[in-house]
């Protein structure tokens, strides 16, 4: 029943009575008495039916009674919607266990964790996994479960956005990967994975490349060497044999960065997961990195704005090689222009900002960037002695500080790239230098 029609039908029934009582007064020769005679029926009326509503409350698995037309028809909408509200309280509730089934049937070893963290059920798969017994473990917390700062930290700190990565012990190898996902009002599902296989291997490919790049080391100093005493020897007539060594000396020189770009990466690789929490003075980190840059640069204008207070916890010697190779980059692929950059406050935290009025970027290529090797132009880059390696170091840097690059560019007039860091990341400097400053 709709509101409306509650209103019409107790508005006729009162002007019924209305005319019921006009009707005796006018019989009685006094209306009061009369319209005061109904009234009274209608309220005595009213609260009756009211009181049988009440009792029917309090027992709501009776029928309701029947009442008149305008109760009857809220009771009846009462009921249906009471009637819907349990059913579907009744499918929830079926809903659960069948859920628990399924994910019991599971290979995958499921555990589910309550608001206090503490282990409220799992499956078979993760007992045999974790080498627990469920009725043993049941309301324990999960980090005393599965022991370890790490675990501890991540459930702490509850960002769960990325998986964690945990070695349980004894055994050095046996690796452990927990996902975190959050359901009903404050449970989480928690998926374990034993990635052993993956681990090894990641860690082979990496330990590879660094050996690889620390063995050519040696054997290309002795080669450098070699190339500088006979381009001190060779006379300066014999110009074909000096082009041919300062070839080889520009090619032992890229061959030189690309093993210390190699090394440098495998190197953040292998600590990726480790929390890095030095407080680090970045408007200090800049005025030093860019008065050096503009003095390897002097033909380029280097403008500094630092409009943000704020330091992070992080890495020194990472993000200085990720803002380096910002700085750098806009200063290769940007010929004349000056550059800018920018520490700012944003919505989310702070942020460095590199600008150039450069070559630009087509819209294309920017989800590649931060592949190793992967170049716009391959002979442009090799021309302004690039790597390939420089936006995967910065990219490897953001991702163990929780930061997030961002790459706006226009083919032809210019890029900008964003390293935003978390608020979470971040402490007020104790003094920093403000202002602009301009180098070059
Ligand atoms: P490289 O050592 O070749 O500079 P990077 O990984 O640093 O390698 O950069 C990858 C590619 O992205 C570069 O080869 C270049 O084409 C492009 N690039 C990077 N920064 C800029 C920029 N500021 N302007 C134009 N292109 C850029």
């Amino acid at each position: 029943m709709t509101g409306l029609g509650f209103f019409r039908l107790e508005a006729r029934r009162l002007l019924l009575s209305i005319i019921a009582g006009s009707i005796s007064g006018l019989i009685t020769a006094d209306i009061l008495i009369g319209v005061a005679a109904a009234s009274s029926i209608l309220l005595i009326s009213w609260g009756w039916q009211l009181s049988r509503m009440y009792r029917w409350f309090a027992n709501p698995d009776e029928l309701p009674p029947i009442g008149n037309a305008g109760v009857r028809g809220v009771l009846r909408d009462v009921y249906v919607l009471r009637s819907r509200s349990l059913q579907g309280s009744q499918s929830a509730s079926r809903a659960q266990p069948y859920a628990k089934e399924s994910l019991a049937s599971m290979r995958e070893a499921a555990l589910i964790v309550n608001v206090r963290l503490e282990l409220v059920w799992c499956n078979d798969a993760a007992e045999y996994l974790l080498g627990i017994q469920f009725s043993e473990e049941e309301g324990r917390l999960l980090s005393e479960v599965i022991p370890g700062k790490s675990l501890k930290k991540y459930m702490r700190q509850a960002n769960f956005q990325k998986p964690l990565r945990i070695k349980p012990g004894p055994d050095p190898e046996f690796c452990l990967q927990f996902e975190f996902s959050r359901f009903g009002v404050h449970d989480s599902l928690v998926f374990v994975k034993d990635v052993t296989a993956q681990d090894k291997l990641e860690r082979m490919r990496s330990d590879f490349v660094g050996n690889v790049s620390h063995e050519l080391r040696t054997p290309l100093t002795v080669i450098k060497g070699y190339i500088e005493t006979l381009q001190s020897v060779v006379s300066e007539k014999e110009m074909t044999l000096q082009a041919s060594l300062a070839s080889m000396d520009t090619q032992a020189a890229r061959m030189e960065n690309l093993i210390a770009d190699l090394l440098w990466l495998s190197r953040i690789e292998s600590v990726e997961g480790e929390r890095k929490e030095d407080l680090i003075n970045i408007s200090e980190l800049l005025s030093t990195l860019v008065a050096e840059l503009s003095l390897a640069w002097p033909e380029r204008k280097l403008e500094l704005k630092l409009d943000s207070p704020q330091s992070v916890l992080g890495d020194e010697a990472e993000l200085l090689s990720a803002f380096s190779n910002l700085i750098v980059n806009a200063l290769k692929y940007s010929d004349k222009h000056s550059i800018t950059i920018k520490w700012i406050d944003t919505a989310v935290g702070p942020a460095l900002l590199v600008e150039d009025k450069g070559l630009g970027i087509d819209a294309k290529h920017i989800p590649r960037l931060t592949e190793r090797f992967y170049r716009v132009d391959k002979s442009r880059s090799q021309e302004r002695s690039g790597t390939g390696l420089g936006l995967a170091i910065v990219k490897h840097v953001a991702v163990s500080h929780d930061a997030k690059l961002f790459v706006d560019s226009q083919l032809g007039k210019g890029s900008c790239f964003r390293l935003v860091f978390p608020a979470s990341r971040t402490e007020l400097a104790p003094e920093s230098p403000g202002g602009i400053d301009d180098y070059g």
